[in-house]
């Protein structure tokens, strides 16, 4: 089973914004300009000013087995995959 990334998103925990890049080169930062993120689903990138990243953003990133398959994505992390339609 390959695990692919589904959604490459961050909440910035200074603005609250959430921010998402879902094609390649498709760069967002939030409102205040703190974090980024880029690269799609390709290769996601985060940008944040300096670490640790756990005080600029929150991980919003989820994995799936493949695009399309979101109802049975599981979250970011290293929790069992789950099957069942
Ligand atoms: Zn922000």
């Amino acid at each position: 089973m390959t695990k692919t990334v589904v959604r490459n998103a961050i909440q910035c925990k200074h603005c609250g914004e959430v921010i998402e890049s879902k094609v390649s080169h498709e760069f967002r930062k939030c409102s205040c300009g703190k974090v980024s993120v880029d690269g799609g689903l390709e290769y996601p990138r985060r940008g944040f000013p300096e670490h640790p990243a756990e005080n600029h953003y929150e991980e919003l990133m989820e994995y799936g087995e493949a695009q399309g398959s979101r109802n049975r994505r599981i979250t970011s992390g290293n929790g069992g995959a789950y099957c069942g339609e």
